[in-house]
């Protein structure tokens, strides 16, 4: 039996913010059993829990809250937490997103270890699926939850570049495996949507130390970690996305070309069927025109 986990001692990152440029300083807190993670923006005076109804901007990162008072970036290292199991943390942070780091969760990891562990008498209630569902509305993509009884991922991408091309992989989510084959994989972005996103206020803090860069002739920026690391860095934005069910999550989920959107989505679809009655009196995020079907 797994039971709730938080750390064992405050600690303290600091590092750029990838979309702002700005260097952010991040406190995590120990929190007791049934708290689940909650972020807090200390220089805006936002309180957010990190759970699907509150997933704000999903373009190019997951925010949580309203725009001028959310977070964003929070999938890597909600994705760390979820890969080791903590489900209960304070996460103050003083700026409007979550440093980069170097672009994947291994730093989080880090984090998480240099503050330890502790497992409170709480067992764990992982949300299940009973029936399949799918999120429809996105063409040429796919995503679905299938009934299993461990969290597995398969994913697949397809990218008109040839350093990607095609990758699919499919793997259990244990902590041991999300530490060896996701953790490392890191984001990745193409030189030539730069200048654009620059334009629209995004990836200031961009550079070769925190994602893979891809230019014309392929990676600009050194080795890859993996020869697929852009799926298994899918898949871990995946996790991180999932990690807004609040609750670890039992299903085989199969996605094809989805993105941040796609993800908070299927987990609001899954807190939906798994909590109906504890959401009711819970704030609803606007639908944006996509729709869900249960089969
Ligand atoms: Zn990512």
């Amino acid at each position: 039996m797994k039971f709730e986990t938080s750390i064992r001692a405050s600690v303290s990152v600091s590092g750029m913010g990838v979309h702002t440029g700005r260097e952010i300083r991040v406190h995590i807190h120990p929190q007791a059993a049934g708290s689940g993670i909650v972020f807090s923006r200390t220089d805006a005076g936002a309180t957010i829990p990190a759970q699907a109804e509150y997933a704000g901007r999903l373009d190019y990162a997951t925010a949580l809250g309203e725009p001028g008072r959310d977070i964003s970036t929070v999938e890597h290292f909600l994705a760390a937490c979820y890969g080791e199991g903590i489900g209960n943390l304070l996460v103050e942070v003083d700026g409007p997103e979550m440093p980069i780091l170097d672009g994947s969760s291994l730093p989080w990891l880090e984090v998480l270890d240099k503050a330890g562990r502790m497992e409170s008498s709480l067992p764990v209630a992982p949300l299940r699926v009973s029936s399949a569902a799918t999120v429809t509305g996105f063409p040429g993509k796919h995503l679905e939850i299938r009934p299993a009884a461990d969290l597995r991922v398969t994913y697949s991408i397809d990218f008109p570049h040839p350093a990607i091309g095609k990758q699919a992989m499919t793997v259990v989510i244990t902590p041991e495996n999300f530490r060896k084959h996701l953790a490392p994989a890191r984001t990745f972005g193409f030189l030539a949507e730069y200048e654009f996103l620059k334009s629209k206020g995004l990836a200031r803090g961009a550079s070769a130390e925190n994602c893979i860069v891809i230019g014309e002739a392929g990676v600009e920026n050194g080795e890859l970690r993996f020869a697929d690391e852009f799926v298994r860095h899918k898949i871990l934005d995946l996790v991180g996305d999932l990690a807004l069910a609040g609750r670890p999550v039992l299903g085989h989920i199969v996605a094809h070309r989805a993105g941040h959107r796609m993800h908070a989505q299927l987990t609001r679809m899954i807190r939906e069927a798994c909590l109906v009655p504890d959401l009711l009196s819970m704030p609803r995020s606007s639908g944006r025109g996509e729709s869900v079907s249960f089969r």
